[in-house]
């Protein structure tokens, strides 16, 4: 596999531009078998994998972006459940893809993407997926407040 320009992509996501490689991304996220929401299964993460299949975390242009990327959005490295607020339950879950930051503010603060999501984005590995070990990372962490959606009862 060489590193040829044409497997590279250049995507503003926020005020941030990466440099992704989105062949290798893919193919790493064909084999991954579990979200980090389902791999932790308390309900905290339950209720935040009711909403993602629902399609009710991500926007649409977030999912397109994933695409972009070649990350699966139902396979996120890591779901946090930040705890419940006035506007809901506030959850930070993050995606990994090969490659790197080019440009763009120091990732101190979610900036708002509309809708009531939010992302930042940085150069990082944590909990990443298995067969991400040999490659440089971006992580793309999104922030957004969601309603309890089980039957469980509700954490306050
Ligand atoms: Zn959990």
């Amino acid at each position: 596999m060489g590193d040829s320009d044409s497997e590279r992509v250049q995507l503003r996501i926020g005020p941030w531009i990466v440099r992704s490689n989105r062949q290798r991304t893919c193919s790493v996220y064909e084999v991954v078998e579990v979200s980090g929401a389902r791999r932790c299964g308390c309900d905290m993460c339950l209720n935040f994998d009711r909403h993602r299949k629902r399609g009710e975390a991500l926007t649409p242009p977030a999912v397109n972006l994933l695409a972009e990327l070649g990350v699966d959005p139902g396979k996120e490295a890591e779901t946090v459940h930040l705890g419940p607020d006035q506007e809901g339950h506030l959850y930070e879950w993050w995606y990994h893809a090969i490659g790197e930051v080019v440009d763009g503010p120091e990732p101190k603060e979610p900036v708002a993407l509309g809708e009531g999501l939010s992302v930042m984005v940085k150069d990082g590995r944590a909990v990443a997926h298995e067969g991400f070990e040999n490659f440089p990372l971006i992580e793309v962490s999104f922030f957004r407040h969601l309603p309890w959606a089980l039957t469980t009862p509700e954490p306050q």
